[in-house]
């Protein structure tokens, strides 16, 4: 069975992030060479998904918008991963599980004129345990005459199989009904789906008087009024749109920012509220840091909510026109002491006062955002893990090597990978692999998750 390690973003983005509303997500399941690409062909109405004869072919998981009875869904076809590198059930088995785990149900298909195969079994297992709605596919019924073979699968326990031909069409509709009944009406949204195209959201958050309000100001290039600030009635969170390097960028939250927090009992509490409030909101965070003053362990703890929220990172340096010679030194110290968590966030050095270093921010903030959306196919990340391993495999513990079988990027912003191992991979070898990961792919200002499971 599957264990599992390591920690996960709870906030998966919908499998692609694109759409304005997170719609209901359809995991098509099976086995190679039971249909599965023909039916989703015929469930989105396109023939984009491309279908191979051979089985083994390099594919990503991929995901289609659909619509039935003008309710809209997504689609994930959760067919061909590579064959060789685990054996072909374990890989079946792998791909089913991620794609089952971000669906809000699924489609089981089962070739009618094969009947149930031992994978099959593997995978009803895997569906059990998920606890998802699950409809019953019968594919490859072409005809009348094939149309027992399909009832003979409703001893699978999956209650009733729905007889379809997913070359011809036969008994689509009917499946398609099916597939909209187990499909929730309106999932929970979840952050990752939000406005696509839109604005990108920027949370400003640093300790009390690091500068947020002099940076926005310099920024908004003016005093902007916080209108929801009447008498302290209302506590909603303003955001402000600011044009800035040629493009429109929300700061989330910033009444918060505005609003001067007197230093009372519980200002802490407030501002910790309100840096959770606004990273929730936001895309990416700009950390900012007070250059004139020792490193403060309010500051890391600040990054570190950044980096738990699972959101772009830019850390930037205020007040740098305080700066002398003797402090530079020491804040050189301290970056390499103090930030190691966050060596991969841009760093920009800047003066809220003076506006140095203004023009900076833009291009740390997307190149952070980059970063942060950055999808690495499963072909090449398993030839880069291959290589990996071969040239620095893990140690040898209590006379075994667990080894690393196969790995896939389970999602984006933050990037999110799963690694399928043979035994616990130690604590110091993840953290080899995220950094030999950065190497190779950038990464730069996001945090990335890597969780293990554990295949016997
Ligand atoms: P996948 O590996 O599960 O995605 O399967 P494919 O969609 O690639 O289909 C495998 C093979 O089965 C292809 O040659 C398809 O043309 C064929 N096939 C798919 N659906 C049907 C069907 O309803 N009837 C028949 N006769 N063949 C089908
Ligand atoms: P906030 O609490 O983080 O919003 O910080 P403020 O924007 O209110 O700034 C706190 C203090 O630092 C104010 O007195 C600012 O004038 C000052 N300050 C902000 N940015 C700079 C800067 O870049 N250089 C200097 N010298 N002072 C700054």
């Amino acid at each position: 069975l599957a264990a599992e390690e390591g920690f996960d973003f709870d906030d998966v983005d919908g499998l692609d992030g694109a759409a304005h509303v997170r719609l209901p997500v359809l995991a098509v399941v099976g086995r190679p060479n039971v249909g599965k690409s023909t039916l989703v062909n015929r469930i989105i109405g396109r023939r984009e998904a491309v279908v191979e004869d051979k089985p083994g072919v390099t594919r990503d998981r991929v995901t289609y918008e659909a619509s039935w009875n003008g309710r809209r869904f997504k689609v994930v076809d959760t067919g061909g991963w590579e064959i060789d590198v685990l054996g072909i059930d374990a890989m079946v088995a792998a791909q089913a599980e991620l794609g089952i785990e971000q669906a809000d149900a699924v489609l089981f298909v089962v070739d009618a004129k094969v009947g149930a195969t031992d994978t099959d079994e593997a995978l009803i297992k895997i569906i059990r345990r998920a606890g998802k709605p699950t409809v019953l596919c019968a594919n490859k019924v072409d005809g009348p005459s094939t149309e027992a073979e399909a009832a003979y699968l409703w001893s699978l326990g999956l209650g009733e199989p729905y007889p379809v031909s997913a070359l011809h069409g036969r008994g689509s509709g009917d499946l398609l009904d099916a597939v909209m009944a187990a499909l929730p009406e309106a999932p929970p949204q979840t952050f990752g789906d939000a406005a696509p195209g839109g604005p990108r959201r920027i949370a400003l958050i640093g300790r009390p008087n690091v500068g947020k309000s002099s940076l926005l100001n310099k920024v908004a290039g003016e005093e902007r009024v916080v209108v929801n600030e009447l008498a302290g009635t209302t506590r909603d969170p303003v955001d402000e749109m600011i044009e800035l390097g040629g493009k429109t960028w929300k700061f989330v939250d910033t009444a918060g920012i505005r609003r001067r927090v007197h230093l009372t009992a519980g200002a802490d509490f407030y501002a910790s509220l309100r840096t959770s409030s606004a990273l929730e909101k936001a895309e990416v965070a700009v950390v900012l840091i007070d250059a004139s003053e020792t490193l403060a362990e309010q500051d890391t703890r600040i990054i570190s909510m950044a980096v738990e929220a699972g959101r772009a990172v830019v850390i930037a340096y205020n007040k740098w026109d305080q700066l002398d010679e003797e402090r530079r030194f020491y804040l050189e110290r301290e970056i390499e002491r103090d930030l190691v968590q966050v060596q991969w966030a841009p760093r920009v050095n800047v003066s809220a006062k003076t506006g140095r270093h203004m023009e900076k921010l833009v291009p740390a903030i997307e190149t952070a955002l980059e970063g942060w959306e950055t999808r690495i196919p499963t072909a090449r990340l398993n030839a880069f893990l291959g290589e990996l391993v071969a040239a620095h495999p893990h140690p040898i513990r209590g006379g075994k090597q667990p080894r690393i079988l196969f790995g896939t990027q389970a999602g984006t912003r933050p990037p999110r990978f799963v690694l399928f191992a043979s035994g616990f991979l130690e604590a110091g070898y993840r953290r080899f692999i995220e950094r030999r990961l950065r190497e190779e792919f950038g990464f730069v200002g996001t945090p990335i998750s890597i969780s293990v499971r554990v295949r016997e």
